[in-house]
């Protein structure tokens, strides 16, 4: 997350570069995405199950009688959007640069989520204690 303070419009670039496997795994590193997944009925190990023509398979539980699946992106922020992972970072980041420019909003951002410098960190900052994910270590 430390990576996301004073991200430049390069550094954006930069990561808006990666395919959207590599760019998921950066939000994986950044606990934006699940990086391993307990499994929310009997708490054993998960993997991922690809599906045939999605662009996400799920989590599938290892357990023999359980097996219980959850969506790739289900209980993160990115849950429900027809936008890619990509397409909704890279309008954060055009949303924070355009908030960081209203000075009148300072003092109830402030308040609220701490110094307008760093709107992008702040943002998904907040993102991740709102939408924890399990990371892969
Ligand atoms: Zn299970």
């Amino acid at each position: 997350m430390e990576q996301l303070k004073n991200f430049k419009s390069s550094h954006l670039h930069e990561k808006l570069r990666l395919s959207d496997n590599d760019f998921d795994a950066w939000l994986e590193e950044l606990g934006l995405l699940h990086g391993k997944r307990t499994c929310g009925k009997c708490g054993g190990r998960t993997t991922i199950k690809v599906k045939k023509d999605r662009r996400y398979g799920c989590w599938r539980c290892t357990t023999r009688d359980c097996r219980a699946e959850q969506g790739y992106l289900c209980g993160t922020f990115f849950e429900g959007t027809h936008l890619t992972t990509k397409q909704i970072f890279h309008l954060s980041y055009l949303w924070a640069r355009r908030l960081g420019k209203y000075t009148d909003l300072e003092f109830l951002w402030r308040k609220r989520f701490g110094d307008i410098s760093n709107v992008f960190y702040n943002f998904w900052y907040h993102v991740s204690l709102f939408y924890p994910c399990e990371r892969n270590e």
